[in-house]
């Protein structure tokens, strides 16, 4: 027996924190809205019932406007979770118990998870949970999710239902709550007679169905397949209702739960802050969301941000690893397979090949990881949503939305889940303007090519260049959201309204969590992708065409490959073979390039470290090729998993290739400029 629990809210309530906590997985959780756009899985740890946790994307309500709202939404509605975990932010009560009115009505047994008790708590606020229980007619289980407070007793509530729903042979009598006027509530029961008598369809909870038919919710309207007949029904009493509320149908609804809520909200809350008095969250934001310092903050945090990773704390570790990697771990591997008596071209492969591809990634796993550590605490702490908020005031006067700025920030760590994140937009053409956009913002995976290049070419000023790279990357997004925006996506930008969280301060817990579930996918991704990428880089340097060793790169497949190319980066001052296969290899991962890099300037002498890498690549880079080179690696079509991302995103053919095309031509015209321009100014 299994029984399937689904955690709903509003985003940002702590759904994710607890369903970590429940199924003892790491997923991503961020104090932003919009963290979680897919629905997730996970078993209950600790109890002998075989539960299955289902994490659900945030909603505000039951109406959806936007892909995730409906991935929500179908999922209770047509899978019928055993019991709906409706997760209320307790310092939010009003707004949350908007989508539990809503719930409620669904006829699925349901539990209240009142989080963030804590938070409450500090706030000297105080909500009477008995009193509640009685007004909503369901169990209530005050938590604090990231202090796992409350979790156990959560679920084991949550199966208390279901069995005792399962034991008994009435059906579990759910409370019908009334919230709405009563000329209202007479049309709602005209709508559920009429359904149980006339129209057979029963797809949907009567009463909840009864409402979005009022409302007109097309969606539902068409998978309930009623006729003409019950359209005929419903069209006069909606009307009525306009006229003697003189209102739109939607408001009238909206009004009267909102109303609903605070009676309910005023019998069992009792709120200690005066309105009017600022909290500290409040006092930060006049700081930090000032209209004139808001930017210039923005740009010092992330710059204080690159500065320490690159800085001391990361060349620190870098050298540590490098040495081990390269000169040690290569060193006793060649002294080993010498004893063992191995051939040639295998110790060729495993040291000159792997170790030396590996060993070029793997000494930036540090770095990644501290830079992870930092955006972890922005996001934790609230910050990236001012981020967001200020954004939106920039973009907005370019038609931009500060929703798009959300998958943009993302992408700092990776494409994959920061297209994915564009499904928080509910326009289609913004949308796809996004999914366009998103991959310029650099993520982690070319991190290692800067930090090779910064270090050969800018070595007094490392932090500097990379932090450049990044705001390059942000800038030519917003110059390329102008450009489509005036060409192929005319149009508004979606409002963006975005509620800010309170400042919270992260815990070392999360933050770790946090880290490591963006930075994993690196060592994973080294361990797989780069692993098999480095043995083709040796055979396609060791081999011609013909298959026979060759003894000078240059004849190689590769050497051929590269030549061939060349031409097509040479204005860009990177002409060289071995630059043009990096960047063919760069499709696969971008930290190939790197790899790439390693073993082709590897010349077979053992005990390379990347001291010696940086000397061969400074025979054929000047400073000015190595950051057009580096502007071309950030902003050419992404790798293979985030092409794969955008094919399903876009959903469309056309639009991915549209989408790699541009970025492509977009990164050697901006890398021409930088070359020729720097050219022309005399940087060599
Ligand atoms: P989701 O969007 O509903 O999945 O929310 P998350 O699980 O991502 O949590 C949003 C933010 O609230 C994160 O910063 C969490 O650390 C924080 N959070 C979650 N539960 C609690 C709680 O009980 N108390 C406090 N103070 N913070 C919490
Ligand atoms: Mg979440």
């Amino acid at each position: 027996m299994t029984y399937r629990f689904a955690l709903v809210g509003n985003p940002n309530c702590g759904k994710t924190t607890l369903f970590n906590e429940v199924t003892g997985s790491t997923q991503h959780v961020g104090n932003w809205p919009g963290v979680t756009v897919e629905k997730k899985e996970g078993k209950a740890r600790r109890f002998k019932e075989h539960i299955q946790i289902v994490d659900l994307p945030g909603i505000y309500s039951l109406s959806p406007y936007s892909l995730e709202e409906i991935i929500a939404r179908d999922y209770i509605l047509d899978e019928k979770p055993d019991v709906v975990i409706n997760i209320v932010d307790a310092t939010n009560i009003e707004r949350n118990l908007y989508l539990t009115t809503q719930l409620l009505e669904l006829g699925i047994p349901v539990v209240i998870a009142l989080n963030m008790m804590d938070s409450l708590e500090a706030k000297g606020d105080k909500i009477e949970i008995s009193k509640l229980e009685k007004e909503l007619g369901v169990p209530i289980i005050p938590t604090s999710a990231n202090k796992g407070m409350g979790a156990r007793e959560l679920i084991e509530k949550a199966l208390q239902m279901v069995q005792s729903v399962a034991t008994s042979t009435e059906t579990l009598s759910l409370p019908t709550l009334v919230i709405f006027e009563e000329k209202v509530e007479e049309s709602i029961s005209l709508v559920v007679d009429a359904m149980i008598h006339k129209w057979s369809n029963h797809r949907y909870p009567l009463r909840w169905a009864a409402v979005k038919l009022l409302e007109g919710d097309e969606t539902v309207v068409v998978k309930t397949g009623l006729g003409n007949d019950a359209i005929d029904v419903i069209r006069p009493l909606r009307d009525q209702l306009e006229k003697e509320y003189d209102n739109d149908i939607e408001s009238i609804f909206a009004d009267q739960r909102y109303k609903y809520i605070s009676r309910v909200v005023g019998r069992s809350v009792r709120k200690k802050r005066i309105s009017g008095e600022l909290t500290v969250s409040d006092k930060i934001d006049k700081i930090l969301t000032n209209r004139i310092l808001a930017i210039p903050l923005f740009l010092l945090v992330m710059y204080v941000m690159f500065t320490i990773t690159f800085g001391f704390v990361g060349s620190f570790t870098i050298d540590f690893i490098d040495h081990f990697m390269n000169v040690t771990l290569a060193d006793m591997t060649t002294t080993l397979l010498h004893l063992a008596g191995a051939a040639d071209w295998l110790e060729s492969l495993i040291v000159g090949g792997i170790i030396a591809g590996l060993g070029s990634i793997l000494i930036f796993v540090p770095q990644i990881m501290i830079l992870f550590f930092f955006l972890a605490i922005l996001e934790d702490s609230g910050y990236m949503s001012r981020a967001a908020f200020i954004m939106d005031r920039l973009l907005r006067k370019i038609g931009l939305s500060g929703k798009s700025f959300i998958p943009m920030i993302m992408g700092i760590g990776c494409s994959v889940p920061a297209i994915m994140a564009t499904r928080t937009l509910e326009n289609e053409k913004d949308r796809r303007l996004t999914i366009i956009l998103t991959p310029f913002i650099s993520c982690g995976a070319r991190l290692p090519v800067y930090a090779l290049f910064a270090a050969a070419f800018f070595a007094t000023s490392q932090s500097t260049v990379i932090f450049s790279l990044y705001i390059l990357g942000m800038v030519v997004a917003i110059l390329s959201g102008i450009l489509l925006r005036k060409t192929i996506f005319k149009g508004e930008a979606e409002p963006f309204v975005m509620e800010l969280p309170p400042y919270r301060i992260p815990t070392l817990k999360g933050l770790t969590i946090h880290m490591w579930d963006r930075g994993k996918g690196f060592i994973k991704k080294a361990g797989t992708v780069i692993f098999a990428a480095s043995v083709i880089i040796w055979f396609g340097q060791t081999f011609s065409f013909s298959l026979s060793q060759v003894d000078d790169v240059s004849d190689s497949i590769f050497g051929a490959v590269g030549n061939f190319i060349a031409p097509v980066f040479a204005p860009l001052g990177f002409g060289d073979w071995r630059s043009s296969v990096a960047l063919l290899t760069g499709f696969v991962a971008k930290e190939a390039v790197v790899a790439t890099m390693g073993i082709l300037n590897n010349l077979g002498e053992v005990g390379e470290d990347s001291v010696q890498l940086m000397a061969s690549l400074q025979l054929y880079f000047t400073p000015l090729k190595a950051y057009a080179f580096m502007t071309f690696t950030l902003l050419y079509m992404p790798c293979i998993a985030a092409f794969a991302a955008i094919k399903r995103e876009m959903n469309s053919w056309k639009w991915t290739l549209f989408a790699v095309g541009y970025q492509t031509a977009t990164a050697w015209i901006v890398a021409f400029i930088i070359y020729q321009g720097g050219r022309l100014v005399g940087l060599g």
